[in-house]
């Protein structure tokens, strides 16, 4: 924002477009107080200028004309006023109209208001970042994120916690100038001492969360592994409901990874497919092997892969013959799908999952086929039922931690409350510059480290006011 511009006193219509039953036009700007004087108090008989932030019910009138517009609510919040009047479009229009035709007023543009909010300290960038991640949001539970974020859950936390340290700083700081008495010196610095233990663990117990939220935002990745020629790039195929993937019966078709992002059950999934493994001595192949393990590594979630029907042809051997390769990838969390059941009888299926669920270290089995969808319903209601326990416990209003960079000042701030603990006893002034540290490591987040870069970007996708 430019300086000039920011002199103006802009108005805008704040509520959606359209048929509502209230609509909120809002003023700000240097001059805001002119609204409130030329519309509601010139026909008003009691000329009192509205308390601030109390809603008032008033007249609104024409500056020029005197015409009736509305009768509504009034409030006024020092350089900021707002019309509460009724939702009709003729209503709505005709008090924009009336602003205009006040000398110095203009109608804001896209994003204005979120800028002054952002510039008068009414938002903070943890705000600001939420209002950017509704936009972009793509799924239920990205939104739901974003929009906790948005309303100030992580800011109201941050603010909180930074109050407390200044109040803590300002009693070593007390105690550093004008300490005398060594008894109330020390009462004091025990009294420091436990509050900041105590916040501490407060704040090592917000971080400690999975990064659920850094997921969330980002998109949980899962990726489907498994020997060749099980139908790994089939399962995929299925829930894209589209040929994302090379299906072929040529085992180590899909060489590389295959990446897709996918919308299941209101969460963002992206869904990576791999090669299959196994030994193999073509280059080209060991190449897409050995990206497969990266990828399986990397995994939030693993979905392994086998072909019941092979299973079940290969149990001559003492044992089901399951690739050491596939067996060592598995985890106690794999999601495990025994695919082709259609090539099964009931009989035989249920035998080999009986067998099955002895030998491999996961609990979580799923018998289904991807040419006739057997099974796919149930494997989605768990999985999407364990995606809400794993990232989104709705239950809970706390705000989580959305993105790296909350992560590594939260990181700062904790090193330097715990400088300041082990400092305490011997050097209060060295303790007292960790503590400003630490609290100096809250303040960018939700500060104004390079805000305009942010801002810049963000307004590009406003396309309505908030
Ligand atoms: P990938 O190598 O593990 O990715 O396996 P593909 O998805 O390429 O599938 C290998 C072969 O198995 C293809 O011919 C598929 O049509 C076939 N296939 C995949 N899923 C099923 C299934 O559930 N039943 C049957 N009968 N064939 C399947
Ligand atoms: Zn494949």
């Amino acid at each position: 924002t430019n300086n000039s511009q920011s002199q103006d006193t802009i108005f805008a219509l704040s509520t959606a477009q359209g048929k509502a039953g209230i609509a909120i036009i809002r003023i700000s700007g240097p001059n805001a107080s002119q609204a409130v004087k030329e519309m509601v108090l010139k026909q008003s008989l009691k000329k009192k200028f509205p308390i601030p932030r109390k809603a008032t019910g008033r007249f609104i009138v024409h500056p020029i004309t005197g015409e009736m517009l509305d009768h509504g609510l009034v409030l006024w919040f020092p350089d900021i006023a707002e019309f509460h009047i009724h939702g009709g479009t003729s209503v709505v229009r005709g008090v924009l109209d009336a602003l205009g035709s006040i000398e110095g007023f203009r109608h804001a543009e896209c994003g204005e208001f979120t800028h002054r909010a952002f510039d008068n300290d009414k938002l903070d960038l943890t705000e600001v970042e939420g209002i950017a991640d509704l936009l972009n949001a793509e799924t239920e539970a990205q939104r739901r994120l974003a929009l906790r974020q948005a309303q100030g859950g992580l800011k109201h936390l941050y603010d909180t916690w930074r109050q407390q340290l200044i109040e803590n700083m300002a009693l070593v700081e007390a105690v550093i100038d004008f300490g005398e008495d060594e008894n109330i010196e020390d009462e004091v610095l025990n009294q420091v001492n436990e509050r900041i233990k105590h916040l501490v663990s407060i704040i090592q117990n917000h971080m400690n969360d999975n990064r659920r939220g850094e997921i969330l935002r980002d998109g949980i990745h899962v990726t489907i592994m498994g020997p060749p020629n099980v139908g790994k790039s089939s399962f995929l195929n299925y829930l894209a409901q589209r040929q994302a993937a090379i299906v072929s019966p040529i085992p180590g078709t899909t060489r590389d990874v295959i990446e897709i992002s996918l919308n299941i059950g209101g969460y963002p999934i992206i869904i990576g497919d791999t090669a299959g493994l196994r030994k193999s001595d073509d280059i080209i192949e060991m190449e897409g092997i050995i990206r497969a393990k990266n990828l399986i590594l990397s995994a939030e979630i693993k979905i392994c892969i086998l072909s019941s029907v092979d299973i079940f042809n290969s149990k001559n051997n003492s044992l089901f013959n399951l690739d050491p390769m596939t067996y060592n990838a598995m985890d106690k969390n794999t999601i495990l799908i025994l695919n082709k059941t259609d090539l099964l009888n009931k009989t035989e299926l249920s035998y080999l999952k009986e067998i099955f669920t002895e030998v491999v270290p996961t609990n979580y089995i799923f018998c289904l086929s991807c040419v006739t969808g057997e099974g796919i319903k149930e494997f989605l209601e768990f999985f999407v039922t364990s995606l809400r326990h794993k990232y989104d416990d709705s239950t809970s209003q706390v705000a989580l931690i959305t993105q790296a960079r909350h992560r590594e000042h939260l990181n700062e701030c904790l090193k330097g409350l715990r400088n300041f603990l082990g400092r305490l006893q011997n050097d209060l002034v060295l303790a007292a510059e960790e503590l400003r540290h630490a609290t100096n490591a809250l303040g960018k987040i939700t500060g104004r480290v390079s805000v305009d870069e942010i801002l810049n970007n963000i307004s590009k996708d406003f396309t309505n006011e908030f």
